[in-house]
């Protein structure tokens, strides 16, 4: 950290006549230094001077992870600037194409064609020919697993949402996917971006899963990560090295186990306790802990969780697409469906929570407390978060703890 601050000090200094060749290159634009002078010396010493050279990612790399969760967030207006950078750094335009249509299913049609309109400009701008882009795409052959994968799908979505069911295995994985003008290891790159930079962690799981599958390693993946703090901002990252560290334990533990991912036979495995401290999130209010993770895979749905609240900590207003179950088992807290009394919750006690029941739960004013969180996932998601619980609502009518 020393040298970031002395290439800081630098940056802040290159405006007299001296010290001009320690100075990191000029990035930020004219106005972002004439109004935010600080936030110009991070863009050129940090973001450009510093994150951009780390090892573990390729420029390359760092193009598509950054140009992945701009069209993810629809930013246009830093798109011109890094599309070009992207082919600078080696991104063919046929990829950069190939990005971009892949993102119209992560991310929605609307913020895909803002990206083609921006992507036209710079082709145009830069002399590339556009009948180059409509080449012959070759189909690669199905992934290992795409046997479970389909299957897992029509069992999940089957009955709910069959027009989703088919197109997630015909179109999405059985031509999206295996279209050549990006490569699967690209793909899960793209699609890994857009997830943390959009901030749906519920996803992440199978697509880190599939990434390290499809060759990324656990080192570039958590580069990535710390690429987004800066391009989606650091409680997307946060969230997001959650989920990675939780993968990669259950990744670990199978290798330990000497269970083979696409083993026949029935393997136990033990996911281990690993501590973890106390944390905000934007989905609770004060500071609370969540350990012993556990997501079972497709066809299974169950997963979980111990969630520890300090005192006053609470989750926003959610909801579970089929409920939730609580145990608690320490400590004494507070749990609310809207419309009813705020109910206060003591060790033993199991909060059953219905299907798409708006509620909170949390530690109470004065008491910690800690629960086993059991909720099951329906097509991929077991929770939807709504805003937070305000000081009235969270102490409304609640009765005091008894020990
Ligand atoms: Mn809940």
């Amino acid at each position: 950290m020393r040298l970031l601050k002395a290439s800081i000090a630098a940056a802040s200094m290159s405006a007299c006549a001296h010290a001009q060749e320690a100075a990191p290159a000029r990035m930020a634009p004219p106005d972002v230094r004439a109004i935010t002078p600080a936030l110009a010396d991070y863009t050129d010493a940090v973001l450009f001077g510093d994150v951009w050279k780390r090892p573990g990612l390729s420029p390359r790399d760092r193009s598509i992870v950054t140009v992945s969760a701009l069209i993810a967030g629809g930013h246009t207006a830093q798109m011109t600037g890094h599309f070009n950078r992207a082919i600078d750094n080696g991104v063919k335009p046929a990829e950069l194409t190939g990005i971009i249509t892949h993102l119209a299913f992560y991310a929605g049609w609307p913020r895909a064609m803002s990206a083609v309109s921006v992507a036209k400009d710079v082709f145009e701008q830069r002399g590339i020919d556009t009948a180059s882009l409509s080449g012959a795409v070759q189909t690669l052959a199905p992934l290992a697993g795409e046997d479970e994968r389909a299957a897992s799908v029509d069992s999940q979505l089957g009955a709910s949402a069959p027009g989703l069911a088919t197109y997630t295995n015909d179109v999405l994985f059985g031509d999206l996917w295996r279209r050549d003008d990006l490569l699967p290891r690209d793909r899960s790159l793209v699609t890994i971006s857009a997830l943390i930079a959009a901030g749906q962690g519920e996803q992440l799981p199978f697509h880190l899963n599939r990434g390290f599958d499809n060759g990324l390693t656990p080192e570039a993946v958590s580069e990535v990560v710390t690429h987004l703090a800066f391009y989606a901002g650091w409680p997307r990252a946060m969230s997001a090295v959650t989920v990675l560290k939780t993968v990669l334990d259950q990744r670990s533990s199978q290798v330990s186990a000497g269970a083979a991912p696409a083993r026949a036979e029935p393997r136990l495995t033990v996911q281990r306790y690993v501590e973890s401290s106390p944390a905000p999130s934007e989905n609770f209010t004060g500071a609370m802990k969540v350990e012993s993770r556990f997501q079972r895979e497709a066809p299974a749905r169950v997963g979980g969780g111990v969630v520890s609240f300090t005192p006053g900590a609470r989750t926003n207003w959610h909801t579970h697409p089929l409920g939730q179950t609580l145990v608690v088992t320490e400590g004494c807290g507070w749990v609310q469906e809207e419309g009813g009394p705020v109910e206060t919750i003591r060790p033993g006690d199991v909060v059953v929570i219905p299907p798409n029941a708006r509620h909170w739960h949390g530690a109470t004013a004065e008491t910690p407390m800690m629960h086993v969180a059991i909720a099951e996932r329906l097509d991929g998601v077991a929770v939807t978060w709504m805003e937070a619980v305000s000081d009235q609502q969270y102490s409304g009518g609640a009765t005091a703890c008894r020990s």
